[in-house]
């Protein structure tokens, strides 16, 4: 593990640098930004990872048209959920340890609305169930049973319960291998985490996810936990998080970040402090995954990961990029 005084030295660094915008290309995507800070314009949005890039091309077909983040944060992740190359999102997801896929997603806006769904069945997007939730119930959260109920009481017709080929393939060698015992590592996860700012200076969050592969029937992530695995103050800004959900839950890691904000941290830096604190409480920090994405309400942004590999899909009206996180290894 990086030393504290390594780990200062670094944060220092990056928030001395102050030289423009600039990147580099290596493959598919963007080396780590040496410089994320500067606002960019208005509208803009991030997703978690490379199915991001799909899910932003959605919410700017709404963004740019002078449409609300929050339908474009909903519609945005919508694509992930039905995207059957996608197996950690949505329906076609890795099943928990019984074989079944199991759903959590929240939503978020601005002025603290918001709604969430956990441990959720058949039900094909998550995320506007979330939404509902938000919108027509007096509660923040439904899980299970009631959550399947309110989806057909909302005319969301509950799909069959059949495994992707991909995902029964991968469950069966699981059972042979890990003899029933979920894998808590740096893969089996991959949750869309989006926030965004809209041209009028909106902002919301949407998170959604089938959750880690494997999981014990019944778990659920920081995903639906609303400061947890997604928050939103439209005076401050936004964050969302990606990775082992109970380490992100132990540090209440987006509401954190928003505070970190509120208190005068930059985006990259609140990212890098939450990190820092979910390295300090992890009793496994070699072998977990944490990625963090926030937001400020003038359109500056940051990224930070434990280990190296977390991306994110950024876009704006100036570019539509893939960009390899700074992280705490
Ligand atoms: N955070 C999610 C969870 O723990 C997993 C992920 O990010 O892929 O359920």
């Amino acid at each position: 593990m990086k030393s504290r005084r390594s780990f200062i030295q670094k944060s220092l660094l990056s928030s001395l640098m102050l030289a423009p915008f600039s990147r580099k290309v290596t493959g598919m995507g963007i080396s780590s930004e040496s410089f994320i800070e500067k606002p960019i314009s208005k509208p803009q949005v991030i997703s978690t990872w490379n199915h991001g890039i799909a899910a932003n091309d959605k919410a700017w077909e709404i963004l740019s048209t002078n449409g609300n983040i929050l339908d474009a944060v909903e519609e945005g992740v919508k694509v992930t959920e039905i995207d059957k190359s996608v197996f950690s999102v949505g329906l076609n997801g890795i099943p928990d340890r019984e074989g079944i896929v199991t759903l959590d997603a929240s939503i978020m806006k601005g002025d603290g609305s918001c709604g969430a769904v956990a441990f959720v069945r058949q039900v094909k997007h998550p995320i506007t169930l979330a939404r509902k939730v938000m919108e027509k119930t007096p509660h923040v959260l439904l899980v299970g049973e009631g959550a399947r109920q309110f989806a057909l009481q909302e005319g969301m017709p509950l799909e069959e319960e059949v495994l992707s080929l991909k995902a029964r393939k991968a469950y069966n060698e699981w059972k042979i291998k890990a003899k029933y015992q979920p894998i808590i590592n740096v893969e089996n996860h991959d949750t869309i985490g989006m926030i965004g700012i809209d041209a009028a200076g909106e902002m919301a969050g949407s998170c959604t996810t089938s959750g880690l592969g494997y999981k014990m029937h019944g778990r659920v992530g920081d995903s639906p936990i609303i400061g947890a695995g997604l928050f939103v103050d439209g005076e401050v800004g936004a964050a969302t998080a990606t990775g082992l959900g109970e380490d992100v839950i132990r540090i209440c890691g987006a509401f954190l970040i928003v505070e970190l904000m509120r208190q005068g941290r930059t985006p990259q830096e609140a990212c890098e402090e939450a990190v820092k604190r979910a390295v300090a409480k992890s009793k496994d920090v070699n072998n977990i995954q944490i990625g963090f994405l926030a937001l400020n309400k003038e359109g500056a942004f940051g990224a930070f990961s434990i280990q190296p590999g977390f991306n994110y899909a950024h876009h704006n009206s100036n570019r539509q990029a893939l960009v390899d996180s700074k992280s705490w290894f």
